[in-house]
């Protein structure tokens, strides 16, 4: 037999089955279904793709046993548009998750809840806080899912980063197996997310030495061995299938990570799929396909009725190496707007072509030039307004449906602040300001490096790079917050105050900005202005216990007794074990001559924080007061 025909030997399968078969399989017969994604991994590391780095060979090996995908395509280079892509089957357009913290709208279709409905039993293992449902930048990702696995938090100073906002794929495949082990006969579907190659790139301990010098192949060794643990756990008979989520730049076009570009580098991306029993070990497909024909090959593979929301196009019927089977392929990014207010970007690539549509658009002919170095769009303004035509045809025929949830009017303000102290972007989006990101990608980078920073609590290395970056783009919201916040870690207080103000000037509705000013003010003496910021915060996000302590500390200093009463109480009902709220509500019942009410609250305080000095003085003099 050919080598590439399975894909057609299952057509007829399955066409044939549904004939005898109209109504769905029923879930006994169901095979298990395994979905891994691996972020941030280039094709180009993969063995089975042409890579001879050697850094696959337990995706080589289970190529061998698979259809691969030489051709495959991601929608977005933003991890949670381009897993909404992946699960729903249906474009960005469509399903309007088009950045961190964008809700999945519950009425698009959901691979997890298609197969639950259809009897499955559903799990999600994700290694990133960024796919994190409830304490990240995911919401809607776990609809479906009778277990989600994530329950990451933010990362303070000193924190290990992979107790906190990130797993290590061994980890995150450990826990899967466990689930694994206890899932009995099934049937199953099974999503696993192996975040490792995203940066920082620091491989586990074992692969460290061998990859000093490129750490990024490091991380990619580590996923390869966790995906081949979970290939062998999940059984001969699974159907299995392996991609990534989208590539990274590594210098490409001058980008050194991912989240602006839409070149090969970023979404050029490996997939393979195994459907034992009706796919030829060892396929190869070349046609150009998407991963949002992802979720409906596995809902059709499954036997359940793909639903007709569903806008990618089952791999099913594709015919192998038909020389007219390429798929246009659309891509976009939001992330160059909600960062930096330039120019979003959108892709088409159709035949031979890659187009850009940017402030200066762009046109490259991928068989000529792979690597997208030449910009024909200049000489070829009919093959430009062809590429455009058809782009904009296709947004217009995608778009709609789901346009229920409005990004503006639905962001959580909890999601806002944790976004924020991420790095990520939140609030209102700016307006786009027709900058073109291939011009400024170096302050993109410097960005990004100090984000970092940030994240690892080296605040004296972010702040000259977020200097650098608010000199040349000064409303870049999050660039004068991150250098607002990382002045006042350095308890820079008066210098954090001018970045943070222009924070909250640029978008009043970032509430981490107003607090962050509002600590700064309040350091700094002013207390009134310091007052006014932590009111905005407290009346918008009434259940934000430090805010609200922020607040009631503030009215303590400027003689509003009764309103810091009030404030700190307020933090109390919502965190009990407040230690500063529990601190300064018992002292400031103390100095009212109140001493038998302080005590519950100081001795709560010393029971949080037993080693504290002030804790243990305060509680010692309120009971001294009171037996007098
Ligand atoms: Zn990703």
């Amino acid at each position: 037999m050919r080598a590439g025909s399975i894909l057609v030997l299952a057509a007829f399968a399955l066409a044939g089955f549904n004939a005898l078969a109209p109504s769905p399989q029923p879930p006994a017969t169901r095979r298990n279904i395994l979905l891994i994604t691996l972020d941030t991994t280039r094709a180009d590391r993969m063995g089975f793709l042409g890579s001879t780095r050697g850094l696959t060979p337990s995706l080589d090996a289970f190529a061998r046993t698979a259809v691969v995908f030489t051709h495959a395509y991601a929608q977005a280079p933003i991890t949670t548009v381009s897993h909404a892509t992946i699960l729903t089957g249906t474009f960005p357009p469509f399903h309007h998750v088009n950045d961190f913290g964008s809700p999945l709208p519950a009425s698009v279709p959901y691979l997890p809840a298609l197969l639950r409905d259809a009897g499955y039993r559903t799990a999600a293992f994700v290694g990133s806080l960024i796919l994190d449902p409830r304490n990240g930048t995911a919401p809607g990702f776990d609809r479906g899912f009778d277990v989600y696995d994530a329950g990451f938090r933010l990362r303070r100073p000193g924190d290990d980063r992979y107790q906190t906002v990130e797993r290590r794929g061994e980890e995150v495949t450990a826990r899967a197996g466990q689930w694994l082990a206890s899932a009995g006969g099934g049937p199953w579907f099974l999503w696993v997310h192996l975040y490792d190659p995203h940066d920082p790139y620091d491989p586990p301990s074992d692969l460290k030495k061998r990859f000093t010098a490129a750490p990024y192949d490091g991380e990619i060794a580590a996923v390869d061995r966790a995906a081949g643990h979970l290939i062998a756990a999940a059984g001969a008979t699974t159907f299995v299938a392996v991609a990534a989520d989208h590539g990274e730049a590594l210098g490409d076009h001058g980008e050194d990570t991912h989240g602006m570009f839409l070149y090969e580098a970023e979404l050029h991306v490996p997939l393979i799929v195994r459907v034992p029993g009706l796919s030829t070990p060892g396929s190869r497909i070349s046609s150009r396909v998407r991963l949002a024909d992802l979720a409906p090959t596995l809902v059709e593979a499954a036997g359940v009725a793909v639903p007709p929301a569903m806008q990618g196009e089952s791999l099913v019927r594709l015919k192998p190496d038909a020389t007219d089977a390429d798929r246009p392929a659309y891509a976009e990014t939001e992330y160059p707007r909600r960062a930096f207010g330039w120019s979003p970007l959108t892709a088409w690539r159709a035949d031979r072509f890659l187009y850009v549509r940017a402030p200066k658009p762009e046109l490259y002919d991928l068989i000529a030039d792979p690597n997208a170095g030449r910009n024909l769009a200049a000489g070829r303004p009919r093959i430009v307004d062809g590429m455009q035509r058809e782009l904009d045809e296709f947004i217009r025929k995608s778009g709609g449906a789901a346009r229920a949830t409005g990004r503006e009017s639905t962001i959580d303000p909890d999601l806002a602040r944790r976004l924020a102290a991420l790095g990520y972007v939140s609030g209102s989006t700016p307006p786009a300001s027709g900058v073109d990101a291939k011009d400024r990608i170096a302050l993109a980078n410097a960005l990004h490096a100090a984000q970092m920073e940030v994240d690892d609590g080296a605040f004296e290395r972010a702040i000259p790079l977020l200097e650098k970056v608010t000199a040349s783009e000064p409303n870049v919201k999050l660039a004068q917050l991150q250098l607002g916040v990382s002045r006042a870690h350095q308890k820079q207080y008066a210098r954090a105050v001018q970045p943070l103000k222009k924070a909250t000037a640029l978008d009043p509705e970032d509430m981490f900005a107003h607090y962050e000013l509002g600590v700064a003010l309040y350091e700094t003496g002013d207390l009134k202005t310091a007052a006014g910021h932590f009111e905005i915060v407290a009346s918008r996000m009434p259940k934000w216990a430090d805010a609200r302590y922020s607040l009631g500390s503030v009215y303590a200093r400027i003689d509003r007794v009764p309103d810091a009463g009030r404030e700190l109480r307020a933090a109390l009902d919502l965190e009990p074990r407040h230690f500063r709220a529990n601190l300064l509500l018992g002292r400031i019942l103390t100095l009212q001559g109140d001493p038998q009410r302080a005590l519950p609250y100081l001795q709560t305080a010393a029971d949080v924080q037993p080693s504290n000095a002030e804790a243990r003085q305060f509680l010692a003099d309120a009971v001294s007061r009171v037996k007098k």
